[in-house]
């Protein structure tokens, strides 16, 4: 059998943390080993025979401290290595706290070919039980087991797809959901058992046009217009909760902020006296979109867009996505409005 290239860029994280001591699984410092060294320890397992991984240290950081340079060389070297014949798939290892909104940026914009799989840690690489190693090589397997495109995350022996990934906890191994979505497959001594068929399931349309009454796609920016950037457009969630008001709302406007994502309560319902300011921000040209802060689910639109929203107002969306993957999806749908 030819060697199957694998190509691992490494970010930083806790897979690559090290603490003071093996008992410590928090108190570490993340982002702290090369991804070469993460991956030394595996290469001589059986499964992995017949793979060559080259492995790429893109960036050595803790994801909540993700930005957009790392993100736009992630892209790159996705985009390159998808159309390189010589690379099978792709492995990402990346910190847990942010990767949801990774791997919504990453599903949005590759035309995923091969797999890419996306993998972190909640322990550091020095735990006496680290989750790291275990994952990596579930990441390899499923990289390297080929006839899945899409762009995938593994962690805890279970494969989700990355769109739709949440961190559901914030110490326990097990620490991601799809919720509803589901588990889309297991990795169980080194063998990948899918339990969805083909490529991973494609985000639910997320959009609905208060105008039309009709669910509209995301509008999202072209991976190239995306290179020349020097930073994507400033776009913060809001949270709605009792006792909210509109200063939060008129503070963003006034410092210029482009769009808005409201985490709104249960069907993506708003205070009215945050939903006033938010009024005045639209009338500015301030792009406002409904989410939920339910964990499952996604707003049923027609029941959460009341009146409060005007009809003609195509800037007031409700959203299928959970706050934090919306708030990239409107950064990418304002690129996409300036370059259309
Ligand atoms: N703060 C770390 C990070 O996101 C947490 C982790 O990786 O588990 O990089």
């Amino acid at each position: 059998m030819s060697e199957r290239k694998i190509l691992l860029l490494g970010t930083g994280g806790t897979i690559a943390g090290k603490a003071q001591d093996a008992a410590q699984a928090v108190g570490y410092r993340a982002a702290e080993i090369g991804v070469a060294e993460l991956i030394g320890g595996l290469l001589g397992i059986k499964a992995l025979e017949g793979v060559m991984v080259e492995a790429v240290q893109l960036a050595q950081v803790d994801s909540k401290d993700m930005n957009w340079s790392i993100w736009r060389s992630l892209l790159a070297q996705c985009l390159s290595a998808m159309d390189d014949p010589q690379v099978h798939a792709i492995v990402i290892t990346h910190g847990t706290d942010t990767l949801e909104e990774t791997g919504w940026f990453l599903a949005a914009l590759l035309e995923a070919r091969k797999p890419v799989v996306l993998t972190c840690a909640m322990r550091p690489a020095t735990a006496l039980l680290s989750d790291g190693p275990q994952n990596l090589l579930d990441s390899l397997c499923v990289a390297a087991s080929g006839g899945r495109p899409g762009v995938w995350f593994v962690a805890a022996g279970k494969v989700f797809a990355a769109e739709s990934v949440q961190k559901v906890h914030p110490y326990r191994l097990d620490a991601f959901s799809s919720y509803e979505l589901g588990v889309c497959g297991f990795v169980e001594e080194q063998t990948v058992r899918w339990c969805s068929a083909g490529m991973p399931p494609r985000m639910p349309v997320p959009l609905h046009d208060a105008s039309s009454g009709r669910a509209v796609q995301v509008p999202v920016a072209s991976a190239s217009s995306l290179f020349d950037l020097e930073a994507l457009p400033w776009v913060e969630v809001v949270f709605s909760a009792a006792l909210a008001d509109g200063r939060q709302v008129e503070a963003l406007v006034a410092a210029g902020v482009r769009g808005i994502v409201v985490a709104g309560s249960g069907n993506a319902s708003v205070h009215e006296q945050l939903e006033a300011a938010l009024s005045e921000a639209r009338k500015r040209g301030v792009w406002v979109w409904y989410a939920s802060r339910c964990l499952e689910g996604v707003p049923v639109a027609g029941r959460c867009l009341g009146p409060a929203i005007s009809e003609s107002d195509h800037q007031a969306l409700a959203i299928g996505l959970v706050p934090s993957k919306a708030r990239i999806a409107m950064m990418l749908g304002l690129v996409a409005r300036e370059a259309g």
